[in-house]
């Protein structure tokens, strides 16, 4: 599948739910979001019967988000069926953790391969504070249950954001005696972020993955660990727009995503589906397109044209757009 601008898209990123058991503060107000009502979500077979049309369309690659995925009733049997649908030849998780110490054998038993979890910062207060209701250790078990259930690879994101001033070489250091991938994401001043009822940061809160790099490169060196170098994408088995490094002799890597800094819109390669049943072609646009309807009504037909519109509404670039009114944990970041 090409859009309008020749790009290839085979990637279907799919909020699972607008729910989720933390609150952090970048991402969702203190109370929850308005959540949607049962009726407005889609069920998994109407998710499921959508992945079936995008991967007939040419969709090779899930990812499965949210809102927080693991608390979706059912979501272990919606990853064994997109895993045996016909052309689909991965299936990845974002989750915040939490859920994976009781369910990470049950998802790689049914096809999982790979898990981002989602982690800010590795000091317990300041994941109270930035999470509202959440323990750094129950985040940390679960990623000790992903690498021990086998999946791979697995990867620990985290936001940075300046007003945090995280201890980013402590975040390195988990690359270098398991194979933990730790990516360090640009903070995206969009959604619950932004605006008067955001959690006060902005623009300023964001720092240049390269001044990321050479903070950690710097403080490394000074503990005798030495920069980190360049690696090839395979270093972590990408599949998106991260660039990656590692310590000499790590068993993983030290990746950063710019979406801030370098705008990777040329190379981008996905499609999202709200838990709604809207199709977003561009994560900073609030262009949707409603699928929901035609696969409702069983109009197969329908939902592909809805793909196909969506696709031909991909923006070149984010350049001029700045916000969106959907908050991340509706949009699965
Ligand atoms: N609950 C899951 C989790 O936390 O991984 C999946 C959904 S969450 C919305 C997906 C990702 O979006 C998380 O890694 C989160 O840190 C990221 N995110 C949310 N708001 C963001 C923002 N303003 N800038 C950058 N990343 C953001
Ligand atoms: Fe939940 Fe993930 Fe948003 Fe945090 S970032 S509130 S864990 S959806």
């Amino acid at each position: 599948m090409k859009d309008s601008h020749g790009r290839t898209i085979d990637y279907l990123r799919i909020s699972l739910t607008d729910r989720c058991n933390l609150r952090c503060i970048y991402c969702m107000p203190e109370d929850g979001v308005c959540s949607m009502s049962h009726e407005e979500i889609l069920t998994l077979e109407e998710i499921e019967a959508i992945v079936r049309v995008a991967a007939e369309l040419g969709f090779k690659h899930i990812r499965l988000t949210g809102g927080e995925p693991l608390v979706r009733k059912g979501v272990v049997d919606c990853v064994r069926e997109i895993v045996n649908t016909p052309g689909i030849e991965r299936v990845a998780m974002t989750t915040n953790g939490t859920l994976l110490p009781r369910m990470a054998k049950d998802l790689k038993e049914a096809g999982l391969s790979r898990v981002n979890i989602s982690l800010d910062t590795l000091d317990p207060d300041q994941f109270r504070f930035i999470t509202r209701r959440g323990e750094l250790a129950d985040t940390l078990v679960g990623i000790d249950a992903a690498l021990e259930a086998g999946l791979n690879p697995v990867k620990v994101n985290a936001v940075v954001v300046r007003s945090l001033n995280q201890d980013l070489l402590a975040f390195a250091k988990l690359s270098l005696d398991r194979p933990l991938h730790v990516r360090f994401i640009e903070y995206m001043p969009v959604g619950e972020s932004s605006g008067v009822d955001g959690c006060g940061w902005g623009p300023d809160d964001v720092i240049d993955s390269d001044d990321v790099v050479r903070i950690v490169s710097e403080q490394a060196e000074a503990e005798g660990l030495g920069p980190l170098i360049p690696q090839n994408e395979q270093a972590a088995e990408g599949w998106g727009p991260a660039r990656y490094f590692a310590f000499e002799g790590a068993q993983g890597t030290v990746g950063v995503i710019s979406p801030m800094s370098r705008h990777f819109c040329s190379e981008c390669n996905r499609l999202r589906l709200t838990a709604d049943g809207k199709l977003r072609p561009c994560l900073f646009s609030d262009l949707e397109y409603d699928v929901r309807t035609p696969v409702r009504a069983g109009d197969m037909e329908g939902v592909k044209a809805a793909i196909f519109e969506a696709l031909g509404h991909k923006p070149e670039d984010h350049f001029d757009i700045v916000g969106t009114d959907r908050k991340m944990s509706q949009i699965g970041g």
